[in-house]
């Protein structure tokens, strides 16, 4: 009588009512189903209890292995208990130690996971295709390295169908790109008779961990020719950031455009992202507009609309937003201050920074970090007051660090007042003594001050310790690929159609007036040879290819490693003219709009 219909709706029906008659005439089969319909620690407990006082727990291993795994990878799960059963089991199998490595690793305890493998193996059992995924996440979570290959090493030896089993190789690749060693992530997808959704995203982070965007997107595009794949919202994500760091605008958009497509409404995460791609892709307008049309907002997207804001020199606007999200009731973080403080700094507004940082001490209670004083030493430095920033490094209450001091030497720089500079570069060399763009910055100033022995201690100095300038280099989009510019470089492929272009943009440009800077070369050549390099700079070299593969009118945008030079400022502002194009540049701190020979940031960068 005891068949499936008469099984009680919950297994504690069973217990409570006590029907030891029928639940000892339970099968094997129900009694399973009996386990699987438990929701608490407490019915799987009973349940548990039940089962040893009937003899079944030794008698039927599928009784054991099945309240293991409810027990261990249940959302009410309890590990502590789940190990309790696991420790009473004579002889646990393949089966009941994966269920076990794989909730270590969901309960986050990846060291436990290879603990448990390491039994594993001592007691004899075979590890299969089911253990390795959650093994190679704990190493992946752990960045063991070391572990993971020792891993893959044994995987080769169990044959082909575990090493081509898909969820297998896709958890190798997640493993390396995690542990930072891409190449041999590479190694295992190509080698690939069958790739699914995992394995790309896989890849794709693991280029994203490391910060190889150009990687980053290159296989995102691989993937989607394909035509055959949606990727994940976390992909998108990190494909996303791949674009903002490349400012490459074209393939956000499209991004965008699939995000739309195939999500049913994008969460907050993925709308600030958003926000941030295109305001760092020089596109504040529709970051904006996104902006405006959130339904909700947080801290984060409100931080991210003020750096952009910053980004592009409109402090008035980054000010007023910041107002809005107080009186929206949300509490401003340190995060938020560094925005909020550079957004003064970069558009001039002295006495509304000073304010703004009042204000975060004493209203809103947050400790200042060495980054809040590195927005106050750009604010005091950049509005002349050299002194003033002085004497803030030397009085704040903890170390001042090389970024202060190179504040203070950049703003040293433009305000030409070299013997601070000296005092900004001794204490910045201390801290910091390879950094060459460093000692460029000296000699520089010594240059201007047209005092060219110290300029040349401070070259031999460079050559005694090796420091070589890396070569400045820029990206531009074009047709959803970006390209890199290197200085003087003629390695790409594209090389001939750039130069012939640069030579008549020269003619243009000769004809309009415009004459090379060459006090920008700190080089001991001579006047010809100092032209040519400045030609050849690498946002000259990306602006020509740019306005060969672009359509008239349409804008250019271009992403640079360092500070522009004034030669290329002034040659940019002139090319926005000449070829009526907009031209939008981002350096290391903010944008550059060219447009009918002028630039958004008034000359003041
Ligand atoms: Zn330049
Ligand atoms: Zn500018």
């Amino acid at each position: 009588m005891a068949g499936t219909s008469v099984l009680p709706q919950t297994p504690l029906l069973i217990l409570k009512e006590d029907h030891k008659e029928l639940s000892s005439s339970l099968k094997e089969q129900e009694w399973i189903s009996v386990i699987k319909k438990c929701k608490s620690m407490k019915e799987l407990k009973q349940v548990h209890g039940h089962i040893l006082k009937l003899g079944l727990f030794s008698a039927s291993s599928f009784c054991a292995s099945n309240l293991l795994a409810t027990c261990a990878l249940s959302e009410w799960c309890s590990m502590d208990y789940a190990c309790k059963i696991f420790q009473e089991m004579d002889d646990p199998d393949s089966f009941e130690f994966n269920t076990m490595i794989r909730a270590q690793v969901k309960d986050m305890n990846p060291e436990e996971a290879i603990f448990l493998y390491i039994d594993m193996v001592e007691d004899e059992v075979m590890p299969d295709n089911f253990t390795f995924p959650a093994l190679l996440k704990a190493c992946a979570h752990l960045r063991a390295l070391p572990e993971g290959m020792q891993i893959h090493g044994q995987i080769l030896k169990f044959g082909v169908e575990v090493e081509e089993d898909v969820f297998v190789q896709n958890s190798l690749i997640n493993m390396y790109g995690k542990c930072g060693e891409i190449r041999r992530a590479c190694e295992v997808f190509d080698k690939m008779p069958h790739r699914t959704v995992a394995s790309w995203s896989a890849l794709i982070a693991g280029y994203a961990n490391l910060g190889m965007w150009p990687d980053c997107l290159r296989v995102f595009n691989e993937m989607n020719s394909g035509g055959v794949f949606r990727a994940e919202e976390s992909v998108l994500v990190s494909v996303l950031s791949a674009c903002t760091h490349l400012g490459a605008l074209d393939s956000g958009r499209s991004i965008h455009g699939h995000l739309v497509r195939n999500m049913n409404g994008l969460n907050i995460i993925v709308q600030t992202s958003l926000i941030d791609m295109y305001v760092k892709c020089g596109c504040l307008e529709k970051g904006l507009c996104l902006f405006q049309s959130m339904t909700k907002k947080n801290r984060m997207s409100y931080s991210v609309v003020i750096t952009g804001l910053a980004l592009h020199g409109h402090g008035h606007e980054a000010l007023r937003v910041f107002g809005q999200m107080l009186d929206e009731g949300l509490e401003p973080d340190g995060v938020t201050y560094v925005s909020v403080l550079t957004a003064c700094s970069h558009s001039g507004l002295t006495k509304e920074g000073i304010r703004c940082f009042e204000r975060m001490l004493s209203e809103h209670e947050i400790k200042p970090t060495v980054q809040h004083y590195g927005c106050m030493v750009d604010l005091l430095g950049n509005a002349g007051f050299l002194d003033e920033a002085f004497e803030l490094i030397n009085t704040i209450p903890i170390e001042p660090n090389d970024v202060l001091w190179r504040s203070l030497l950049s703003a040293c720089r433009a305000h030409q007042n070299v013997e601070l500079g000296e005092v900004a570069a001794k204490n910045l060399f201390e801290l910091k003594p390879q950094n060459p763009s460093d000692y460029l910055m000296l000699s520089n100033m010594y240059a201007k001050a047209q005092r060219w022995q110290e300029m040349a201690m401070i070259r031999t100095e460079m050559a005694n310790k090796g420091l070589k300038q890396e070569p400045g280099s820029c990206t531009v989009e074009v047709n959803r690929k970006v390209y890199k510019f290197v200085s003087q470089d003629m390695s790409y492929p594209q090389c001939e159609g750039v130069y012939e272009m640069l030579h008549q943009m020269e003619w243009q440009l000769k004809f309009e007036g415009y004459s090379p800077d060459t006090s920008q070369v700190l080089m001991d050549v001579d006047e010809e040879e100092k032209r040519q390099r400045l030609g050849n700079h690498s946002q000259k070299l990306a602006i020509a290819f740019a306005l060969i593969h672009t359509s008239q009118g349409s804008s250019v945008r271009i992403v640079r490693n360092v500070r522009m030079c004034s030669d290329c400022h002034t040659y940019t502002k002139f090319i926005s003219t000449i070829y009526e194009r907009e031209i939008v540049v981002r350096d290391r701190n903010r944008f550059h709009h060219f447009k009918d020979g002028s630039c958004s940031c008034r000359d003041y960068w």
